[in-house]
């Protein structure tokens, strides 16, 4: 039988966790590396250089990362007949930290989601996407520097749980007679059907870590984003659940919109965090035209999709647009965008959104000189005009590079960064 997994690399460490529930993190970690489907390779081609030269850079050589390959996607089925083996799950079990490109999935039919199936084997329960703006990228708002949010998408439950029957199927039949003969509700015969599972639990340990986000990082706000007014007993309750955990859980920190003006004269106080709601269309909207007012938004799956995706356009769209999927006891950082088929193999597309995450992860692992570097190396590539088609289509007198030639502009100027 084929070996599925590459043996971890030799001279690396394995990142673990103290007994207080902190990382600890070598000097020389084992991190993994999902490469991806489509343009994936092409990303990974440029970002890895990067990441290495900065890693070295701002530790003066002290620090390297030992990437370990693990299989995902169609590579894995061609070799080993299954798109997500268990010895890969197992593998980012151990990693504790891995980063990953995009992976293709069919529409309509085929396997399910191997993003979708990643989250919930692993309970990576938080999709964490913070949105803000390099300067210099074109961007189709007025303003989009007064962006500056990140978004907590709970990532296991809502629509997306994958509980759903075909138009027609036995299952359906069946449900939708339970429906009929125990509830009293006449759907059409030949509906599909999906469930919208949404729990206290699930809803309370994304805010929480919203909360303690918002609390290290300095940030004043957090807003719960919800459909509650329609879908009252599923996103309706996703807003008072996370209502309920900062009144239990952080009663001396979190302040609300309606005490803002009766006790705190309309201002937030110095080491409080006001907690808001708004609902998810007016938010699109929000976003849009008062994007300085939020800073922290936390909401339920179909919501934090869409809107993330929203926001990512407002800085630049889906090149730019880092993310990580995380769990307490992993975490997967990944391009945000999907595998772009067509694009795939012409080392033409952006990585900046592979570099943002890798940054991202670098700062997860508390190398934050590391992960300053590469967004101070991508910001004057984009200032110099030095961008790949997306960019270069909105930017006047760009220079257009590829893909591995975006990555060497980064590293070229993490020497002035
Ligand atoms: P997509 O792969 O994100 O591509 C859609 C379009 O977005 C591209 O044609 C391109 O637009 C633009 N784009 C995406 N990434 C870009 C980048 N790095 N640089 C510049 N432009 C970029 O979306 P899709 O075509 O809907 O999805 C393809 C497959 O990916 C599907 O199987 C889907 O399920 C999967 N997917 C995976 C993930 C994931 O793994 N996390 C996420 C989303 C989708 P232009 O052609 O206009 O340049």
């Amino acid at each position: 039988m084929k070996q599925v997994l590459k043996p971890p690399p030799a001279q690396g460490e394995w990142i673990t966790w103290t007994d207080g529930g902190r990382l600890s993190v070598p000097d020389n970690p084992i991190i993994g590396l999902i490469e991806g489907d489509g343009v994936g390779p092409d990303i990974w081609a440029a970002a890895q250089p990067v990441f290495d030269a900065a890693v070295e850079r701002a530790s003066g050589g002290k620090r390297r990362i030992h990437w370990w390959e693990l299989p995902a996607g169609e590579k894995a089925s061609d070799r080993f007949g299954r798109h997500l083996p268990d010895e890969t799950l197992d593998a980012v079990r151990k990693a504790v930290v891995v980063i990953k490109g995009p992976l293709t999935t069919p529409v309509g039919g085929g396997h399910r989601s191997l993003n979708v199936t990643l989250r919930q084997e692993l309970d990576l329960y938080a999709c964490v996407r913070p949105v803000k703006y390099v300067p210099g990228t074109p961007s189709p708002v007025k303003r989009p520097e007064d962006v500056d949010m990140v978004i907590f998408r709970e990532n296991t439950e809502d629509l997306y749980a994958g509980i759903e029957w075909k138009s027609g199927a036995d299952e359906a039949h069946r449900v939708l007679g339970f429906l009929r003969d125990h509830m009293n509700i006449v759907l059409d015969e030949a509906s599909g059907l999906g469930v919208k599972p949404m729990s206290p639990r699930a809803t309370k340990r994304l805010v929480r870590r919203a909360i303690r986000f918002a609390m290290e990082a300095d940030r004043k706000k957090v807003t719960l984003v919800h459909k509650g007014n329609i879908m009252k007993f599923t996103e309706g309750a996703f807003r008072d659940w996370g209502y309920e955990l900062a009144r239990e859980e952080f009663p001396e920190t979190v302040i609300f919109e309606d005490e803002l003006s009766s006790r705190y004269s309309g201002a937030i106080p110095e080491g409080k965090i006001l907690m808001n709601d708004r609902i998810a269309d007016a938010m699109f909207q929000q976003v849009l035209l008062r994007p300085k007012e939020y800073e922290v938004l936390a909401m339920p799956n179909l919501n934090g999709d869409y809107l993330s995706d929203a926001l990512a356009a407002q800085v630049g769209g889906l090149g730019m647009a880092p993310g990580a999927n995380m769990g307490d006891a992993c975490a997967i950082f990944e391009a945000t965008h999907g595998s772009a088929p067509k694009y795939a193999g012409l080392d033409k597309i952006n990585p900046g959104s592979m570099l943002l995450s890798g940054a991202m992860m670098l700062e997860h692992i508390g190398w934050k000189a590391e992960a300053d570097l590469i967004v101070r190396g991508i910001t004057a590539a984009i200032q110099a005009r030095t961008v790949t088609y997306d960019l270069a289509r909105l930017m006047p007198e760009a220079r257009e590079v590829s893909c591995s030639g975006f990555g060497r502009a980064v590293i070229e100027h993490l020497g002035s960064a």
